[in-house]
């Protein structure tokens, strides 16, 4: 494709690698981003720079933060014998817009999925065990109800019930398949409030 300058189709191909991006969209943002004026241009790559650059793992919980510690594990009010595994750091933030769990999590950064090649080892299930060793009483499984999802939870359970700690799952009623931070905040409490012993 050479309608375009050499520039844009390398803007143009970098954006639709993006997810969500398709040809036409990355071609709309392309267009969009050349007629921005420099300055905006340049803050906008500057956040993205500096995000990259700044933002980590917290050292206890493993979601994207700041700091080395999170707000939510830094936060001694929280009860850290209730923990909750998520597949990631947006499923720990609509957790927490309903500002209704007290408890900490754990993020996974995915989960398992035998088709996708993921297995347990790619994801942060090692960590997970590693919290288990302190004072724990409730691990809480909302990992989405897709099969990824699903598949996780089992596998999950099964490694944390011989340690004695209970294990519960988030209610069903959250839509098969759908992630978890497009389902309402009353859904969310209602699956929390609903959790079944694993
Ligand atoms: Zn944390």
């Amino acid at each position: 494709m050479d309608l375009y300058s050499g520039h844009i189709n390398k803007l143009i191909e970098e954006l639709s690698a993006l997810p969500g991006i398709g040809s036409k969209s990355a071609q709309r943002l392309a267009f969009h981003l050349i007629n921005m004026s420099q300055e905006k241009v340049n803050r906008l790559a500057n956040v993205m720079i500096e995000a990259k650059a700044n933002v980590r793992y917290c050292k206890e919980c493993y979601t994207l933060t700041d700091k080395e510690i999170c707000p939510v594990c830094a936060n001694a009010k929280r009860n850290h014998k209730l923990i909750m595994v998520v597949e990631n750091t947006r499923d720990l933030a609509a957790y927490e817009k309903t500002g209704r769990y007290e408890g900490i999590y754990h993020v996974l950064h995915g989960a398992i999925s035998p088709m996708l090649g993921i297995g347990p080892g790619d994801i942060k299930l090692k960590e997970l065990m590693e919290r288990l060793q302190e004072d724990v009483e409730e691990v809480i499984i909302a990992t989405n109800s897709s099969l990824e999802g699903e598949t996780t939870a089992m596998y999950i359970s099964k490694l944390i019930k011989p340690t004695g700690i209970r294990v519960t799952r988030i209610a069903s009623g959250v839509p098969v398949g759908g992630d978890l931070e497009y389902i309402d905040e009353v859904t969310l409490l209602r699956a929390l409030e609903g959790r079944v012993e694993l």
